[in-house]
């Protein structure tokens, strides 16, 4: 009995630490510190439910040298897969650990389906109480289709695989998911009996998270990549009330809310409906037909004059993207930044929500180099301050600053707010090619008559910049 009060008194622990560790996940600086809070409290809850918890007949969990197998071998892996990361490939991850949550919580349905059943059943007729299916069925479901999905989008991010639409795509999606939810309330319900539904689910789920994520393509990854999260922590939730475990019901809570959320602030920064998510409806924004001819010349500009233009203005924006953290050149970044203040030049930074490859992803790069917080202006606060600024200088972003956006009702990203980069003075665009950026599309800044590219490596480009800026 002692026993499961100390248990009980972890789990409250354990959730306490999850909200606090969130709450100080929310600023750079208390990140780190919100991560090892949270991750105390997991380890808490692991170990207590593994040493206190007694279930059926007052029993311990049996199968430990299992159980503290897969915890060494899953944290060796996680621990090397951690260090060997690099920054750009953290939405990688990030995908992979999520479809490994859902695995988790399909693989949970699965063995206690038939651990219920065999609990449950009448000799003859086996039977299962209704509340029970309901959750084991949804976790499979739920826990597959976030599964299979991650791993597409893990593969998609790392270039493995293209976008890919099929004909009459989304009447398939929507049929498999009537399929699904039919198969799915046939055998909670007991309407229809329906051999191996569990093992056809597993199947049919498996293959919509495959057809949901594999159409979705250009800028719109970040929305399904929080879905797919907010997914995990549902199922990971029915895990929890399958075990009547508190601490495992509440952390699935919290990361299906917060991914839920996450969601939510994604579409409109995509400006994209949160059905149109779910029907795997991408890109709707655009309309059929070619997209705009570009028109104008590419002008370049050296670095001795890109440096004086910085040096004599009042006002410069630093709009970073995701070839920043391509070429690690956070920290000269910072110190061009200093260099510029150095003269009397009031500079900012302009952080689009979906600049880089991950929500945040900009703000942990420009922290982990000491930016001042308060530098960071999110987009709504930065785009009126465009008019007044005489210098943006653009370093690795491309589909953040894209006008088409705004007047290409054809382009995969028309509807999607961005960076008014083109109404500052002079814009500045350091990069390395004419490539495009993630979306696959041109940029008609380039050619803007205001324009003036720097092209090379932000990382060399930076570099070279602040020396000219201590000799100009
Ligand atoms: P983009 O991917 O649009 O463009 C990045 C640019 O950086 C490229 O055009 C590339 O041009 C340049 N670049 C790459 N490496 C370097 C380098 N070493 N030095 C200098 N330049 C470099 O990035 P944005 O940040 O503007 O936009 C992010 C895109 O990613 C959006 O479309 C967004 O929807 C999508 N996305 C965002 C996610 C998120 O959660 N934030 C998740 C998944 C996708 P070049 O090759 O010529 O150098």
């Amino acid at each position: 009995m002692i026993q499961q009060y100390i248990l009980d008194i972890i789990y409250i622990v354990g959730a306490f630490s999850f909200i606090f560790g969130i709450k100080l996940l929310g600023k750079p600086e208390s990140a780190k510190k919100g991560n090892f809070i949270a991750a105390v409290g997991m380890a808490l809850a692991v170990f207590g439910t593994i040493f206190l918890y007694k279930g059926e007949n007052e029993m311990h969990l049996k199968n430990l040298e299992w159980i503290f197998g897969g915890l060494i071998i899953g944290s060796v892996i996680g621990t090397m897969m951690a260090k060997r990361v690099q920054m750009t490939q953290m939405p990688q991850m990030v995908s992979f650990f999520n479809g490994m949550g859902g695995a988790c919580a399909a693989l949970i349905s699965l063995v206690e389906y038939h651990h219920v059943m065999a609990v449950d059943s009448i000799d003859v007729m086996p039977v299962m109480e209704t509340g029970k299916a309901i959750v084991i069925y949804l976790g499979l479901i739920i826990g597959s289709i976030s599964f299979a999905g991650s791993m597409l989008a893990y593969l998609k991010l790392d270039e493995k695989i293209k976008d890919k639409v099929l004909p009459f795509q989304q009447v398939f999606n929507i049929g498999l998911m009537v399929v699904i939810l039919g198969i799915a309330a046939c055998s909670i319900f007991g309407w229809v009996a329906i051999p191996n539904s569990l093992y056809i689910l597993l199947a049919i789920s498996l293959l919509y998270g495959v057809l949901f994520v594999m159409p979705i393509g250009g800028a719109d990854m970040p929305v399904v990549i929080s879905l797919l999260n907010s997914f995990t922590g549902v199922a990971a939730a029915f895990g929890g009330f399958l075990y009547d475990n508190k601490v495992m019901l509440f952390g699935g809570i919290l990361v299906g809310s917060a991914g839920t959320l996450l969601t939510v602030l994604m579409c409109k920064a995509m400006n994209r409906s949160l059905v149109n998510v779910l029907i795997g409806n991408f890109g709707g924004g655009a309309k059929k037909g070619e997209a705009r001819a570009i028109t104008g010349t590419i002008k370049e500009i050296t670095k001795t004059d890109a440096a004086s233009l910085m040096k004599y203005s009042k006002k410069v924006v630093i709009v970073p993207g995701y070839g920043l953290a391509v070429a690690q050149a956070q920290h000269i970044c910072h110190e061009l930044e200093q260099q510029l203040e150095a003269n009397d030049v009031e500079v900012k930074y302009a952080i689009h929500p979906v600049a880089g490859r991950m929500p945040g992803h900009m703000n942990v790069l420009l922290a982990e180099s000491n930016v001042a917080y308060e530098k960071l202006m999110e987009m709504d606060e930065i785009n009126p301050e465009f008019k007044s600024t005489d210098v943006v200088l653009v370093v690795g972003a491309n589909d953040v600053v894209n006008p088409a956006a705004k007047n290409d009702p054809a382009s995969p990203i028309y509807g999607m707010p961005i960076l008014n980069v083109e109404e500052a003075t002079t814009i500045i665009v350091m990069k390395r090619s004419m490539k495009a950026g993630y979306a696959g599309i041109e940029n008609e800044l380039f050619y803007n008559n205001k324009t003036r590219m720097l092209f090379g490596d932000a990382k060399k480009s930076l570099t070279e910049l602040v020396a000219e800026l201590k000799n100009v």
